[in-house]
């Protein structure tokens, strides 16, 4: 049984009251590694060695500290294999999906932000025979970082990075529910040389560790990515101690399929948008919106697509759906699947749970599953599901389409689909989205502003954002 260890000041080390928690595989329902069921405690301590190890980062080149961290970067492609087949242990995704998205992903992470460091510019104002005004961009210090379980170390790298090379020390919680890539982390920084303190991991839940961060009067800023909920419970505990804050929280996005687009290509990325990840990424699109001329021929080519779909042991080379990740979410998801009947949806395909053979017998996995005969504004069409759980909808105008997608109360992404480029361009400014796609899902540069409108969040991420949120502009004027 791997145990895992908090990475605190350095060092590799058990939970300071000895306990542990035990980590679920999700695809088997087996115990397979235990976690320190850290507390506040560790987090003190953790957060005592970022401070400490501050001022020497802060003032190390920027240089340097990218070097430090494209050096990460290279360690975790060496390691991508043993890292893709951990992600896919702990949190039931396709180790396929691992090894070509998580992991290469994290690795592009540190690289960016180790090199974005180097071209961080501050603004200067010049005012012609009168003044010189500079902006310096400082360090915020000691910062937190938390993660959900969905992308583990993807996204628990793409906050780290760059807090790092904007020179913060970081103390940072990945969820209790997929630990250990994060582990694996820690262990490449030590490989990696990067000084003590300057990174600190601590293992635990998030009632207690996240809590106990949060809280932390010596914690500057808290990146957070996760549900809705949650992100707001973190806002009404941060808010009075002034900490700056990036809240990357719940979506529940909708496709644009106009009668114009592509239909093949509409097809086969609304077929990846929907169930990638067994649906459990929060760009996903979960109400899809076709318009009624073409919504039969896209009804019967999806749902011939989704027949293709193969659920099983995240391990098999042709496996596309793998696990949820927990029990509890299985149950949760299966409740909406319940409510979706309730609310008068006709189910077109799946809905079980899926009984897999062998090893994986006592595994969360579900089948892939579409209704359609929703109403717009019901809450299977309002609230986030986070599983493979979408709904298939006709709309007749422009007009329609845009309140039903406008809808709800997130703001994440949207994909619009269509050949007309007036129209792909006057939908995308119309829809409160902060992320809107055009003919395609998923396309990410890691240059551009990241985050969701409404309930999605708060700030962005990515690029120079991140690098922004990690740092107090001070601006200094020179009398000349
Ligand atoms: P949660 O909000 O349950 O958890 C996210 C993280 O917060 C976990 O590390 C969790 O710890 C921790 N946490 C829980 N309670 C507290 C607390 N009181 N104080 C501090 N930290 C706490 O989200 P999930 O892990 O269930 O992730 C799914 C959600 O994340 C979905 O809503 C999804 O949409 C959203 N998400 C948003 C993204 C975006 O970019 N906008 C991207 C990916 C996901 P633990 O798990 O250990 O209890």
């Amino acid at each position: 049984m791997v145990q895992l260890q908090n990475y605190i000041n350095g060092l590799l080390v058990p939970a300071a009251n000895g306990q542990y928690l035990p980590n679920i595989e999700p695809a088997t329902g087996q115990v397979f590694s235990q976690i320190p069921a850290s507390d506040a405690q560790d987090v003190t301590q953790a957060v005592r060695a970022a401070e400490a190890a501050l001022p020497a980062w802060r003032r190390l080149p920027a240089e340097e500290r990218g070097r430090l961290l494209v050096r990460i970067a290279e360690l975790i492609e060496r390691d991508l294999e043993p890292l893709a087949q951990a992600e896919s242990q702990d949190n039931g995704k396709p180790v396929s999906l691992a090894r070509t998205v998580d992991i290469p992903r994290a690795a592009s992470n540190f690289a960016f932000f180790g090199t974005a460091a180097q071209h961080f510019a501050s603004e200067t104002h010049f005012q012609e025979g009168v003044a010189l005004n500079y902006t310096v961009r400082h360090p915020l210090g000691v910062v937190a970082c938390i993660s959900p379980w969905n992308l583990p170390l993807y996204l628990f790298t793409w906050k780290i990075a760059p807090a790092l090379a904007a020179g913060c020390c970081v103390v940072a919680k990945p969820s209790e529910v997929t630990p250990y890539t994060a582990f694996l982390l820690s262990e490449l920084c030590l490989e990696a040389g990067l000084p003590a303190g300057v990174l600190n991991i601590v293992h635990g839940t998030g009632p207690v560790v996240g809590q106990a961060l949060v809280e932390h009067p010596s914690v500057k800023a808290i990146s957070f990515t996760g549900g809705t909920k949650t992100g707001e419970h973190i806002a009404r505990t941060a808010a009075p101690m002034f900490k700056k804050l990036s809240l990357e929280l719940g979506g529940k996005n909708p496709n644009l399929i106009f009668a114009d687009c592509d239909l093949a290509e509409a097809v086969r990325t609304s077929l990846r948008s929907s169930f990638a990840n067994q649906g459990q990424i929060c760009l996903c699109g979960s109400r899809i919106f076709i318009e009624r001329s073409i919504y039969e021929p896209f009804k019967e080519q999806f749902l011939a697509g989704v027949a293709g779909l193969t659920v099983g042991d995240p391990q098999a080379a042709d496996t596309s759906q793998g696990a949820l990740v927990s029990e509890a979410h299985l149950e949760k998801v299966l409740s909406y699947i319940e409510l979706a009947h309730q609310e008068g949806g006709t189910l077109l395909a799946g809905g079980q749970r899926v009984q897999v053979a062998g090893r994986c017998a006592g595994g969360y996995f579900l089948q892939p599953t579409v209704f359609e005969g929703l109403a717009p504004d019901c809450r299977v069409n309002r609230e986030e599901i986070f599983g493979p759980v979408v709904t298939l909808t006709p709309f007749d105008t422009e007009e329609q389409v845009l309140a039903w997608a406008n809808g709800t109360e997130y703001g994440l992404a949207a994909t619009i689909w269509t050949r007309d480029l007036n129209r792909a361009h006057r939908v995308a400014h119309a829809l409160h989205s902060g992320i809107v796609w055009i003919n395609t899902w998923l396309h990410r540069d890691l240059r551009t502003p990241f985050g969701g409108m409404k309930n999605s969040g708060v700030g962005r991420e990515g690029g120079l954002e991140a690098l922004r949120f990690f740092t107090e502009p001070q601006s200094i004027t020179v009398k000349l």
